[in-house]
């Protein structure tokens, strides 16, 4: 591939520049640190970053990629990425450090979770760009790490962001991805293609060869100027899936190799498919005209399958170099990068009007409506303001509606999770279990056996499923317990007159008090215990709705007894 810029060159180069601080800082920051493979860390930073820079991406973005493994594996705070780099550079790191907690080991269910959470994350999108250039160079040096990291790896590469950056339109990226991860979760099927495929390939290469000059003048004498023809061989991982379609016959596969034809503009594509319907005849049902109906992820092309030279099948694929710059790079093609050629001076580009189309795509996915004043601020909406994704400690994404706490959590975990929880930790921290999760928070459930849920959990919980959950725990408890009274547990203000005005408001609610006991609790408070000889929902929360409205209460609390 051609190379437009060289990271490590402009680094060195140009002190001056972002790009050249942000190699610096991160050198200093993984110094003496070293990969498995045994090669300086700071590689892996520029490998992250050429890739970003190889897909046109915008300098802001490069930089994160040189810095993004500062927080995470070195002392480097996210406020001195801030302080040197800005609040934009600052946020990529975060949103990529954030990423590098979830883990995928194989529930199929979690797949879609996982990928709803990547694009809640990654309000950004550029965090995804760097997150998958990253994922790039940790494939390519996977062969040094041991066996088990290998296969789970692999597997979250070609379940998750292989499959993301299909979504996002990067299609070579998305092939890349899955062919490096391909032999180590299918080592037999690997070794099985390999043997079988290396001399059609060459044979089938050879064959095209010959037929390429043949192409290129009969384009030239329809007037159609060739930019560039070529072939390229399937990747060894879809021809697998694709194999397994058709019984492992290869002679079935088509587009083993396909002739790649770009061309000037769209009507060149229509004509260049003319000519090749002239040369030889299409099969039919398999012409595909991805231009006038691109396919859902936006790649656009003209495919055509035809009996070529010596009645062998062969398939093309034609389209114009934008498409074909969009095909391979997706969403990222539009965040491109450009050297405006009147003043050399480089800018980012986009908020072109075609490109909110893609916005369009990834909101399709999403099922979500938004207005979309532009491209870049399409592009950072969020996609997902309804939904919040926490993650389990062993790095289990759950899906759930925004204001959800850790009860929720739990019982989308376990029934059993949810009834014996009596304790929460989020982030490491101890929260009340009616605190409101965010995205990505890591949260951690603290059980007690045999214990049952409490009626107060009604209150705050979110999901419908914990709600019934909670409702059938306390009614199995069954004639066991029938409960006959409410305690009410209440803090308040000390003052004259309290006491009073809570017994008169008990009995104005028709209810009789069967205790009361007030302590003080220093700095001029109380706790009052009021027990009353109902256990009627509607009754109590009525008294609590009243209790509330008295002068001085802060707090108030109810158990059924
Ligand atoms: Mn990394």
């Amino acid at each position: 591939m051609e190379r437009k810029r060289d990271v490590k060159k402009q680094a060195l180069e140009n002190r001056a520049s972002l790009i050249s601080r942000a190699y610096f800082f991160a050198e200093s920051c993984h110094k003496n640190q070293k990969r498995a493979s045994g090669e300086l860390y700071v590689n892996h930073c520029l490998k992250t970053a050429q890739n970003l820079a190889d897909w046109n991406l915008d300098e802001t973005t490069v930089s994160a990629g040189l810095l993004h493994d500062v927080v995470e594996d070195t002392g480097c705070s996210l406020e001195e990425i801030d302080k040197n780099f800005g609040p934009q550079i600052a946020n990529l790191v975060d949103g990529t450090t954030k990423l590098g907690r979830i883990k995928y080991r194989g529930d199929e269910k979690q797949k879609d979770n996982i990928k709803k959470l990547i694009l809640a994350t990654s309000k950004d999108l550029r965090v995804i760009f760097v997150k998958l250039a990253d994922r790039l160079h940790n494939m390519q040096t996977l062969k040094s790490l041991p066996p088990d990291k290998q296969k789970r790896i692999s597997l979250e590469t070609y379940e998750i962001y292989s499959s993301l950056a299909y979504r996002l339109g990067m299609q070579r990226l998305a092939g890349e991805l899955e062919d490096l991860a391909f032999p180590y979760l299918y080592p037999e099927e690997y070794k099985w293609l390999i043997s079988n495929m290396k001399t059609r390939y060459a044979e089938r290469e050879k064959y095209l060869k010959r037929i390429k000059p043949v192409v290129i003048k009969e384009l030239t004498l329809a007037n159609i100027k060739p930019l560039k023809v070529d072939f390229r061989a399937k990747r060894y991982s879809s021809l697998y899936k694709k194999l397994l379609r058709y019984d492992m016959d290869i002679d079935k596969i088509y587009d083993l190799v396909a002739f790649r034809i770009i061309v000037e503009n769209i009507q060149d594509c229509y004509a260049a498919l003319g000519v090749i319907h002239k040369l030889w005849p299409p099969l039919p049902g398999r012409i595909k005209d991805y231009i006038a109906m691109p396919k859902p992820n936006g790649y656009r092309s003209l495919h055509t399958v035809v009996f070529c030279v010596g009645q062998k099948i062969v398939e093309f694929q034609i389209r114009t170099m934008e498409m074909h710059e969009e095909a391979e790079n997706g969403v990222a093609a539009h965040w491109a990068y450009e050297e405006s050629k009147s003043s050399g001076k480089k800018r980012v580009s986009f908020a072109k009007n075609q490109d909110i189309s893609w916005v369009e795509r990834l909101r399709a996915w999403q099922e979500e409506e938004a207005d979309s004043p532009d491209f870049i601020d399409a592009l950072k909406m969020d996609f997902f303001k309804d939904r919040i994704f926490a993650i389990t400690p062993k790095g289990q994404v759950v899906d759930l509606p925004a204001g959800a706490t850790p009860i929720d959590f739990a019982y989308q975990i376990h029934t059993d999770l949810g009834n014996q929880c009596v304790g929460a930790k989020v982030n490491g921290k101890i929260v009340p279990l009616n605190h409101e999760l965010r995205s990505s928070d890591i949260v951690e459930i603290v059980v007690h056996k045999g214990k049952k849920p409490s009626i107060s959990w009604l209150e705050f919980v979110k999901t419908s499923s914990a709600i019934s959950r909670i409702k059938k725990a306390l009614k199995d408890k069954g004639p066991l317990f029938e409960p006959k009274q409410t305690e009410l547990h209440i803090v308040a203000q000390a003052r004259p007159d309290l006491i009073k005005d809570l017994s008169n408001v008990v009995s104005r609610n028709h209810l009789s008090l069967v205790n009361l006991s007030a302590n003080p609790t220093g700095s001029g408070f109380q706790t009052i215990k009021i027990r009353c000889d109902s256990s009627d929902r509607r009754k109590i929360s009525q008294l609590i709705v009243k209790i509330k409205s008295l002068k001085g209460i802060k707090e108030i609390d109810y158990r059924f007894v």
